[in-house]
């Protein structure tokens, strides 16, 4: 049983907030993979950037990789929690699932497991 992912890099928290704000008002998403138990890299699908809302994710397009732990996306509004079309794409993809709410700041952003519980997710140097 591999180690689950209970934190994040702050490099990559802070390329996940720069990244849904350059793409705003569309959404941006990613796929996070980590390493040693530490969120550590995200992993762009091709197709995922301008497409329609919550629509964003090729799941075709993914590589088969176990470091994949699950998604990133941004909502264009102050709002992080899943929508229902959210709570249906976790439970495909991953165990833990980042959303970024604007203004996409340091603390604008949640972490979700599959059922969309929070998960605490820490964030490290
Ligand atoms: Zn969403």
């Amino acid at each position: 049983m591999r180690r689950r992912a209970r934190s994040i890099r702050r490099e990559t928290l802070e390329m996940i907030l720069e990244a849904s704000r350059d793409t705003y008002p569309m959404e941006f998403g990613a796929i996070l993979r980590a390493e040693g138990g530490v969120v550590s890299e995200i992993l762009l699908v091709p197709g995922t950037i301008g497409g329609e809302s919550h629509a964003i994710f090729r799941l075709h397009m993914l590589p088969i990789d176990f470091s994949v732990v699950g998604t990133v996306h941004s909502h264009p509004g102050p709002n992080a929690d899943p929508s229902q079309e959210d709570l249906e794409f976790f439970q495909r993809l991953g165990y833990v699932h980042i959303i970024v709410a604007s203004p996409f700041v340091a603390d604008s952003w949640r972490a979700w497991d599959r059922d969309g519980n929070p998960y605490e997710l820490s964030v490290v140097d």
